[in-house]
């Protein structure tokens, strides 16, 4: 396994790489859903490469940049055993350079759900992104949908821009107890690790009530009231249509259409996001 920490010598191993590549996009602290995505990846391609790249760009100032999770030593023993063949790690001179001033934004999809409650964040990312897809010019590259909002935004910014990437979505992988697994539980204290996973119960509750026809409004309100009352600092607990998260109109579910139920929400000092995509 190579680790690559510039952009010139990035280009380079491209450049002598004719098969197919396929790229896995972290910000490290990586645990088993990098892990699922690089499998997948390593299982559909000839060469992985995985980048690890703290994006100062889609944090807000009051957000968790300074002490976000950076265990580079550990990443690697994980990128070894998923068959990883390039770890890019960048220093962030060395993607930003002095007086960079240019910015990619996706309008409309990056709006809703997090785009409220963190703004700039989604073009933080889109911008990071495809910076990256020029450096390692991936065929194909691998999104959790634990981050669903993320997976339909950057999709949508490879149609709008006629990148030639294919943009593949990896179900969310969770811990036994549900929690969907994020670099950001390590944050969690004991206690509030193990009210956690009260979010996930509540999506798959709330999804079960809204498939078996159930009124949107009352089911996002009773949930709503739950997860407060045993602690959360609700965000939003949102139900949209997929794939352009829109705003849902009717009061129950319509059939042939699909949704996404997704949550944010504060415990303690952390914010937790899940989601769920329902097919009615
Ligand atoms: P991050 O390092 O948190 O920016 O995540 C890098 C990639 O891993 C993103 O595409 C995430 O959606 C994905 N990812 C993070 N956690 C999970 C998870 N629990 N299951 C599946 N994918 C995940």
């Amino acid at each position: 396994m190579k680790t690559i920490s510039t952009v010139k010598e990035m280009l380079k191993w491209r450049s002598l790489t004719k098969s197919r590549v396929g790229f896995v996009p972290t910000m490290g602290a990586l645990h088993r859903g990098h892990a699922e995505l690089l499998n997948q990846a390593r299982r559909n391609c000839d060469s992985l490469v995985l980048s690890i790249f703290v994006n100062p760009m889609q944090f807000g100032p009051k957000e968790d940049l300074s002490k976000y999770p950076r265990t580079l030593d550990l990443d690697l023993v994980l990128a070894q055993n998923a068959g990883v063949d390039v770890v890019f790690f960048p220093h962030p001179s060395e993607i930003y350079l002095e007086g960079f001033s240019t910015h990619v934004e996706e309008t409309i999809l990056s709006q809703p759900l997090c785009g409220k409650f963190r703004p700039g964040h989604f073009q933080g990312v889109t911008t990071v992104v495809l910076k990256l897809f020029n450096i390692v010019q991936p065929h194909v590259a691998y999104f959790g949908l634990k981050d669903a909002q993320q997976f339909f935004v950057i999709k949508k910014m490879a149609q709008d821009l006629n990148l030639n990437i294919s943009i593949e979505g990896v179900a969310t992988v969770r811990e036994s107890d549900g929690l969907a697994m994020s670099s950001r539980n390590v944050y969690l204290s004991p206690g509030d690790r193990k009210k956690a996973p009260e979010i996930f119960q509540s999506l798959s509750r709330a999804k079960l009530a809204l498939t078996s026809g159930a009124a949107i409004l009352s089911i996002l309100e009773s949930e709503k009231v739950f997860l407060s009352k045993i602690g959360f600092d609700i965000q939003y607990y949102d139900l949209l249509t997929l794939p352009n998260l829109s705003p849902v109109t009717s009061t129950s579910l319509s059939s042939g259409t699909s949704y996404i139920l997704a949550i944010a929400a504060i415990l303690g000092t952390t914010r937790l996001i899940d989601n769920v995509i329902i097919e009615a």
